[in-house]
């Protein structure tokens, strides 16, 4: 048998922790096994190489058998509009009468009438086959069903029936999934006028429907490079070198630029799954573009700015953008195209040429760039410089830029979480709209990028400066794009009067998928 206490006694001895007594006892295969695994974790934690990441996960623990079991879903609402009469004792009287009438051919009574034929002799009172239901259940237990009450439980189980199929193709759940789809749903049905799917309602929601948020704690190993200690000493010197420029030059205009490969489709990686079910099927759109195949390269500034303009290069079969075809554009894009994603010497001279190195443009830079061959090549770069305006640069050094590299420690992650609802957002809600074309894909960056320049993120871009060391004061509280965009109000109508789906990090405004991303919202 297994036994965790001697494990963790072992443990306990491994790391100078000596148990007095009982001694720990021999371990078995089985055990000795995981004491070996949990060491290595330990161990690589205290070095450094190890970080553990949190996840949320909805997952459907079990389904829910006993649909008749009490659910408050109105607790929290109040009754107020109503889609049908109450139902009066007598009237239920009556239909139960009628439902059980049905004549058999050997002339005894008892077997009981289609919904159809209830629906035409109760027209007013039989509107969905729920409330069928909720005659039977009269039968079975007199209690008159509360109008409100028996609409809202309809709401609850038609919620559950949609994400239900979705959850089976393993398509990722969010709680404003949950809400959006339960608005949509009375909005529909005219269940109740005043239904908000609050908080409190979803969470109930998905007690009462067995599904649970996990948070899942994944441990990363990073690269253990051997050079470790070179690597750290080196961004020490770099972090002195940069505050020399910065002592010596008031008035530079700090910048840090990363490139970074988008999956022309992402999907959330967790996984959904059923109790007892071990496959998980994901729906993918097209399998083919499950690739990286598009780079993308923002440019943040120390004092919390972005720059206006986001270089996009796109791998493309032919190397080259289509000639004859419009492709979506638009001011806050630079388009490049070769064979592959990965940007070759052109693209970055098209970068510094037309996004970084264009008018006005500050007349000294101190641009902070990782240890990608072309920005190791200062000759090249300087060649692009325009008369007038000086530029300093500092590389960050090869196997560093996970600890001082700003858009990589804050902006790069949040940016693919964005991206990632934005395509879960279309699965989960059957949204028309196929992201890996490449005029969609150029629609989605172009508004995203607009969406992450918001004046509302200012301190959370300087996040990434502060946490590599080049910011000494901690930026204020601030609330990060994903939260802020897919968080509570995301849910709220559109101005066009569509249920939300996206805030608005300028106006503030809930706006649904097709207002925001197809018609490419811009209110600044
Ligand atoms: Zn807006
Ligand atoms: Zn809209």
């Amino acid at each position: 048998m297994f036994s965790p206490k001697s494990v963790s006694a072992a443990l306990a001895t491994h790391f100078g922790n000596a148990l007095v007594s009982p001694a720990p006892s021999p371990l078995t295969d089985e055990e000795r096994r995981m004491f070996s695994r949990l060491k290595i974790l330990l161990t690589e934690k205290e070095q450094g190489l190890i970080e553990s990441e949190e996840e949320d996960e909805e997952a459907l623990v079990q389904e829910s058998g006993d649909s008749d079991s009490d659910y408050d879903a109105e607790e929290d609402e109040k009754p107020e509009q109503r889609s049908r009469k109450p139902w009066t004792k007598e009237l239920c009287d009556k239909m139960l009468e009628f439902y059980r009438s049905k004549d058999l051919e050997d002339g005894r009574r008892g077997a009981s009438q289609s919904f159809k034929r209830m629906q035409n002799r109760f027209r007013a009172h039989m509107k969905t086959e729920y409330d069928l239901t909720l005659l039977r259940k009269y039968e079975k237990t007199g209690v008159i069903p509360s109008v409100r009450y028996s609409a809202m439980r309809q709401l609850a189980s038609d919620v559950r029936a949609k994400l239900g199929e979705k959850m089976k193709k393993g398509v990722p759940i969010h709680d404003t999934d949950i809400r959006k789809i339960a608005l949509d749903l009375n909005k529909l049905n005219a269940a109740s006028g005043n239904f908000k799917a609050s908080a409190t309602w979803v969470s109930k929601w998905k007690v009462h429907h067995r599904i649970v948020s996990r948070k899942v704690t994944k441990f990363v190993t990073r690269k253990a490079t051997k050079d470790r200690e070179k690597v750290l000493k080196q961004i020490d010197e770099l972090r002195i070198k940069f505050l020399a420029v910065v002592r010596k030059n008031p008035g530079i205009v700090i910048i840090n630029a990363d490139q970074t490969g988008q999956v022309k489709e992402m999907h959330s990686t967790r996984t959904l799954a059923e109790e007892g079910s071990k496959d998980v099927v994901v729906e993918i759109e097209s399998k083919s573009a499950t690739t990286h195949s598009v780079t993308v390269l923002p440019t943040i500034y120390l004092d919390g700015r972005q720059h206006p303009i986001v270089y996009v290069h796109l791998g493309e079969p032919t190397g080259s953008l289509p000639a004859k075809k419009a492709v979506y554009g638009n001011k806050n894009l630079v388009i490049g195209a070769s064979k592959s994603h990965i940007m070759n010497r052109e693209a970055a001279a098209r970068y510094f040429k037309e996004v970084l190195f264009v008018q006005p443009m500050p007349k000294h830079m101190l641009l902070l760039l990782d240890s990608w061959s072309l920005f190791l090549n200062h000759s090249f770069i300087q060649g692009l410089v325009p008369k007038g305006h000086k530029v300093t640069i500092l590389n960050i050094p090869k196997g560093g830029t996970s600890l001082a590299q700003p858009l990589d420690l804050c902006y790069n992650q949040q940016w693919k979480c964005v991206m990632r609802r934005l395509n879960d957002a279309i699965l989960v809600h059957d949204i028309d709209f196929v992201l890996h074309t490449r005029d969609n894909l150029l629609r989605c960056i172009s508004q995203v990028y607009w969406a992450f320049g918001a004046p509302m993120f200012k301190e959370y871009r300087k996040y990434g400066w502060y946490r590599g060391g080049f910011l000494t004061t901690h930026p204020a509280p601030f609330v990060t794009p994903p939260k802020y965009m897919f968080g509570e109000g995301s849910e709220a109508d559109c101005p066009c009067s569509e249920p939300g789906l996206i805030r608005c990090p300028y106006c503030k405004k809930a706006h649904c998928f097709s207002c925001f991303v197809i018609n490419s919202h811009r209110c600044a």
